[in-house]
């Protein structure tokens, strides 16, 4: 019989964050207690102001198909946000309205991409970019940036990553999975390499911009590079910066011919985002941000607090984050370790089995993200939740029998 999948699912897998969310509600359901960090959301609700527009929209009918691209109110909205925020200069028409970043991502991939095309992906990366370049015939160009290089993607590494083939770079600032924030000349110096070769376009993911900590602030690349706005596009959205992941609402910015390919694969797909969701987004960006500041004030106190429990556990080593709400601390010395019932720890995906079974706490392997030998947890919860769980690791590690003795951070 003929299989009924196509062959390009073949080199996709399903998502290994949403994957990760699904087996700590599984484990909740059989009644297991589980400390979750796999969270790639913030915690609280989204702002009332927010809900208040949303529901409002419902009330009063707003409850039809919108233009592919977008309210042209939200749109007018974004382009002022962009230029108010990022010092980016765009018209509404160069903006199209998604359901979610990951549906702009997603759609530009497929609007651009042919068969072989190269995406090069700075690694670590957000888990969805290599498997959306795969389901769309291209080939994702890994680059590892260790963490010596601060996780960061160099003029170098970029240069020699570059092929004819190349199409687009990827470039997630502030970083999911590191926290990793570009700054003004590491951004123009990829940006000179990108110069030099025209056929290369920049997708620059902007999700994580508000959230900068210990005097980092987010750059926004085309801020710094103007000339590459003709082959560029700005990602963003609401999920993140106002707790409105159910919401599905995220934008792209970009050159016109661009963003009409984004939205006839619109209209081939969802049609459009919802309208409340959008009628939600322009209350959002609306004269009242406090929201945002506040949240960027409660993820940098649970930073801080979920760096001092990890700098006590043996094995983890962690770079201080300087943006985004996740750590990503090496755990390599603990790899090699003997767990209490004689198993060997050889990867990060069997700590992170381990961390499960013995201590209750969920978090997500450095391999989904293209780094082996790291874990990715979310600070996006309670600091009870944190020290709980910072606690709990603490424990379980002690119980290891360590290959080699280790100093903590
Ligand atoms: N980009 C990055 C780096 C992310 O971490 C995420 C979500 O986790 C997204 C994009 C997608 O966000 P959205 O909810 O707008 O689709």
């Amino acid at each position: 019989m003929n299989s009924l999948l196509s062959h390009r699912l073949d080199s996709v897998r399903p998502s290994p964050s949403m994957a990760a969310k699904q087996r700590v509600e599984g484990l909740r359901t059989a009644g297991r207690r589980v400390i979750d960090f796999t969270i790639g959301e913030p915690d609280f609700p989204t702002p009332e102001h927010i809900t208040q527009a949303g529901v409002q929209a419902l009330l009063s009918g707003q409850t039809r198909y919108t233009a592919s691209a977008g309210m042209p109110a939200l749109r007018e909205a974004i382009a002022a946000k962009l230029s108010r925020e990022n010092g980016l200069d765009y018209s509404p028409a160069q903006i199209v309205v998604g359901s979610g970043a990951k549906q702009v991502i997603h759609d530009a991939l497929g609007a651009t991409l042919n068969p072989g095309d190269e995406v090069i992906v700075p690694a670590p990366y957000w888990v969805s970019y290599p498997d959306m370049v795969a389901l769309h015939g291209g080939r994702a160009v890994v680059v590892p940036c260790p963490p010596e290089a601060g996780f960061k993607l160099t003029a170098e590494a970029l240069s020699r990553a570059i092929t004819p083939r190349t199409r687009w770079l990827m470039l997630n600032t502030p970083n999911n999975p590191t926290g990793a924030v570009y700054s003004a000349s590491e951004l123009r110096a990829l940006c000179e390499v990108l110069a030099l070769h025209p056929h290369v376009w920049l997708l620059t993911d902007e999700i994580y911009e508000h959230f900068g900590y210990g005097g980092a602030r987010h750059v926004s690349p085309l801020s710094v590079a103007p000339a590459l706005r003709e082959r560029a596009l700005v990602v963003n959205g609401f999920s993140k910066a106002y707790a409105m992941t159910g919401w599905r609402v995220g934008y792209g910015a970009g050159p016109i011919e661009l963003i009409k390919a984004i939205v006839t694969l619109l209209t081939q797909s969802t049609s459009c985002a919802a309208s409340v969701s959008q009628v939600a987004a322009i209350a959002a960006l609306g004269p009242d941000q406090d929201c945002v500041a506040q949240a960027a004030r409660i993820f940098s106190e649970r930073r801080d607090r979920m760096l001092a429990c990890l700098a006590t556990v043996p094995g983890f080593q962690c770079r201080p984050p300087e943006g985004a709400f996740y750590v990503f601390p090496s755990v390599q010395g603990l790899l090699g370790a003997r767990t209490p019932e004689g198993q060997v720890l050889a990867s990060d995906l069997d700590l992170v089995a381990y961390l499960i079974d013995a201590a209750g706490v969920a978090c997500i392997d450095g391999s989904s993200y293209g780094m082996p030998g790291f874990l990715r947890l979310s600070f996006a919860t309670s600091i009870e939740q944190i020290e709980a769980g910072g606690q709990a690791i603490a424990d379980a590690v002690a119980r290891l029998s360590l290959p080699r003795s280790l100093p903590t951070d």
